[in-house]
């Protein structure tokens, strides 16, 4: 995709992701790829690398590495798997879903944002994925049912109409709890059943919409 800063990569993966017991060579592999360089304000871009999230514009920030990593791996993405994630931010968390393969709808409630996030998918290169400005609380059901649902802005619950388009066996995760912090939990769908599990802590900005937090 782009090599530059390759070495900060590996290092940024063998440091803060491998060591941290992340697994899944898809996962890996797409960190070590896409050019998160490109994802973060140029004001922050020696800092892309870095064991932190960065803001960028609008009160809204780019997730730790780490916690981009970690969110992939929960939602297991395979060749082929059409993605929703809702909160597109910079792009890169979908930038590295689609380097895993994925074909992924992004949504985004700000339209500033939107459109950094379209920006910098195409000065990346970044193709398979389709960023639009909308209330993702809403969920998205003309690209429906989909195998991983991804809400990268902290839930006070998982929106219903979310769970009604996982396909069978699909996978949806989220961070869920108040304004502040949140649990990570992934929903699993098996036909009329969802087991749900709960993994690490995690602080994200807040999901804003109809099934959301308040504006
Ligand atoms: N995934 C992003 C980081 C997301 S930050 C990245 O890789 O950079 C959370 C984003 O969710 C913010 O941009 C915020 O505006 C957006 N957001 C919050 N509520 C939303 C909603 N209801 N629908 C769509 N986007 C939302």
């Amino acid at each position: 995709m782009n090599n530059s800063r390759a070495a900060e990569r590996e290092e940024m993966v063998n440091q803060q992701i491998l060591a941290r017991g992340i697994k899944d060579p898809l996962v890996l592999q797409a960190m070590r790829t896409v050019p998160r360089h490109l994802f973060v304000p140029a004001p922050y871009s020696r800092e892309a690398y870095q064991d932190y999230p960065l803001p960028i514009g609008d009160g809204q920030t780019i997730s730790q590495p780490y916690i981009v990593a970690v969110m992939t791996e929960l939602l297991s993405p395979a060749r082929g798997d059409r993605i929703l994630e809702i909160g597109a931010g910079s792009g890169y968390q979908a930038a590295v879903l689609a380097a895993c393969g994925a074909t992924v709808i992004s949504i985004e409630r700000i339209p500033a944002v939107a459109e950094l996030a379209k920006k910098n998918l195409a000065n990346a290169g970044v193709r398979n994925v389709q960023v639009l400005c909308l209330d993702g609380t809403m969920g998205y059901p003309e690209m429906a049912p989909y195998d991983g649902i991804l809400i990268t802005a902290g839930a006070p619950r998982i929106p219903e109409v979310l769970l009604d388009e996982l396909a069978d066996g699909g996978r949806l995760v989220a961070p869920v709890g108040d304004r502040n912090i949140q649990v990570l939990v992934r929903v699993t769908r098996n036909r009329d059943e969802y087991h749900t599990e709960r993994h690490g802590a995690v602080r994200f900005v807040p999901l804003i919409g109809m099934y959301g937090w308040n504006d």
